[in-house]
């Protein structure tokens, strides 16, 4: 068959959605200065394909701009095409970053890090989905034999993503029905977040060439349990030395450390809205899930929004090397890159406002009554998206955070996804969550 071999210049939107146009490989090297035409109602479009109240209507032009430090050619060798694609940025027709542009967002919070910390991002997104096809496969889960089943897939899976780039780190069989989780190694700044696009897309892609469907859907079934991202996040100095971890400072934390968690849980409630977007992450955002219910930093602890993961090594360089804590009140309805970009602003707000480094929790939260929860500072999260929406709507603080059009863009976006649920109980939007992610 003749062919034409093209390239598709993509960006993550508010949807968490990858979308973009493609252009003939050979004409690359202009595309990558021209870029493609892009609408800004694109930005209203909403997972379930509905468009919300749009400020846009038919009206304006931008340009996605390729970058190339994003390129990813990925030949599958099973005879089927090459994939190509390149991730972008969003521009006016002057070149200026579009305020709903989610990449460019991104750089503005890692360069807001570096401005009030003095230190740059390493980081990785760890990811757990499910097979839609094969057996259910009871009692197998974390189990050799669930991993055998799709060792063919696991395999075909990290060959491509190290073809992209990626630094593949373990697979294995989760807890839940067909469930597998996925991590690669960290990567600096922004390429971290266009690195969970790439992971995101190369295991759908995957799965499809071996005739198979994942779902990375926060939740499939009320009773069941969640699909979680954990954003695993250090910092580096000027110098490139580790700048995480302090020996002496609360369960390892350095001070900037300690301040820009702090700023996550003080500012958690009116960013979940951001990092766990769907209606029904709040069905996973539930305590006793292994997800994130409050806004506590855990040591060690797999039910905490921020948990200080463990380390290997024994000397204090080695340590200061691997301490990295993670957010877990992630999923991937969100874009990498605006979820991120939330939580860094958070975090750079607590180290502007040098907040002092919590204290950590080794409990479960969920049985303490509310009193102590208030005494001790706990807020649960959110409990549904509106809820989410309005604490995001009403924090001042962290609208300002962003470019001046976004937040009265996300929130139209979000309620115009609400409203497409709204005669849907639990299992059907549950249903139509797994269609679409
Ligand atoms: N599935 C859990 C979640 O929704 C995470 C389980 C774990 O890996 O700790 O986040
Ligand atoms: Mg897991």
């Amino acid at each position: 068959m003749i062919s034409k071999p093209l390239v598709i210049a993509t960006a993550s939107d508010l949807a968490g959605k990858v979308r973009g146009k493609a252009f003939p490989l050979s004409e690359l090297e202009s595309r990558l200065k021209k870029g493609v035409g892009w609408c800004p109602t694109n930005v209203m479009i909403n997972c379930f394909d509905t468009i919300g109240d749009t400020p846009f209507g038919a009206l304006g032009d931008l340009l996605l701009i390729p970058d190339p430090d994003t390129n990813v050619e990925l030949d599958f060798e099973d005879g089927g095409p090459v994939e190509r694609l390149m991730q972008g940025d969003i521009t006016d027709l002057e070149g200026k970053p579009w305020g709903l542009c989610t990449r460019s967002i991104l750089k503005a919070a890692l360069e807001r890090l570096k401005a009030v910390g003095g230190v740059s991002l390493l980081s990785a997104f760890e990811h757990e989905f499910q097979f839609k096809t094969g057996s259910d496969m009871p009692g197998e889960a974390y189990t050799l034999a669930g991993f055998t089943d799709r060792r063919a897939f696991g395999e075909t899976l990290m060959a491509a993503l190290e073809n992209c780039g990626l630094e593949p780190d373990t697979f294995m069989t989760e807890f839940g029905p067909k469930q597998y989780e996925v991590t690669i190694g960290p990567k600096k700044g922004v390429s971290a977040a266009d690195s969970a696009v790439i992971l995101r897309e190369v295991t759908r892609m995957t799965a499809k060439r071996l005739g198979e469907e994942v779902t990375f859907t926060p939740i499939r079934d009320p009773d069941s349990v969640g699909n979680g991202v954990h954003i695993h996040m250090s910092f580096l100095d000027e110098a490139s030395n580790p700048a995480t971890y302090d020996e002496n400072g609360v369960a390892g934390m350095s001070t900037l450390t300690g301040s820009f968690i702090a700023g996550i849980l003080k500012y958690l409630d009116s960013i979940v809205a951001i990092t766990a977007p769907s209606d029904i992450s709040y069905l996973r955002l539930t305590p006793r899930r292994w997800s994130a219910a409050f806004n506590n930093v855990g040591f060690r602890d797999r039910e905490a929004s921020v948990r200080i993961c463990p380390v290997t090594a024994r000397d204090p360089t080695s340590i200061a090397r691997q301490f990295n804590f993670e957010y877990r009140a992630a999923d991937a309805t969100a874009s990498p890159h605006l979820a991120l970009a939330a939580i860094l602003h958070a975090g750079a707000q607590g180290i502007e406002d040098s907040l002092p480094t919590p204290s950590v929790t080794e409990e479960d939260l969920a049985v303490l009554p509310v009193y102590e929860l208030e005494e001790r500072g706990f807020v649960r999260l959110p409990e549904t998206l509106e809820q989410a929406l309005l604490r995001f709507e009403n924090n001042k603080t962290v609208c300002g955070w962003f470019p001046d059009e976004f937040a009265a863009v996300y929130i139209a976006h979000k309620r115009g996804e609400l409203a497409y649920l709204h005669d849907k109980d639990a299992a059907a939007r549950c249903a139509a969550y797994e269609d679409v992610y």
